[in-house]
């Protein structure tokens, strides 16, 4: 029996020839359910903000090596939370006019601007290492694997 076929809960561990640049969709898609761009594993997160070293699946380092590389993140959370602002904003308008209560707006914009950046966050930056990945494919050398797949 192989590692794969070893049954349907055992996560999937990225082999060493493993590096063919995957579509953009499939990186978002995991992306967004919060889980390794690269190989699609779960529990990638140590806290609701904060990403482990490793991916506990397929081992990829998910800073990349880098030590600002979630600025990139910050950006993203921004451009999420500004485009949520900005439909909800514009629909609450639409549908109240032509009398929209705009101080009810003010401070509803207000609360969901602050939650949003918190809400968005963990989104951004699984995101971000998504359209890294996309931008600039996994190396071999990034890919260690977690002691405990190691046997
Ligand atoms: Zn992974």
């Amino acid at each position: 029996m192989t590692p794969a076929t070893a049954g349907a809960s055992a996560p999937r561990l990225a082999e060493p020839g493993d590096f063919a640049k995957p579509k953009l969709r499939h990186l978002l898609w995991r992306a967004v359910r919060l889980r390794c761009p690269h190989c699609g594993g779960k529990k990638i997160f140590a806290t609701v903000f904060e990403l482990k070293d490793q991916c506990p699946t397929c081992g990829m380092q998910l800073e990349r090596g880098e030590q600002d590389y979630f600025v990139g993140a910050y950006l993203f959370n921004l451009i999420a939370v500004e485009l949520i602002l900005f439909f909800v904003v514009c629909g609450f308008v639409f549908v109240t006019w032509p009398d929209p209560p705009w101080d009810l707006i003010t401070y509803t914009t207000a609360a969901l601007m602050l939650s949003g950046c918190v809400f968005c966050y963990p989104f951004a930056k699984t995101t971000w290492l998504a359209v890294d990945l996309a931008i600039r494919p996994l190396a071999e050398e990034e890919l260690h694997r977690p002691a405990t797949s190691q046997k």
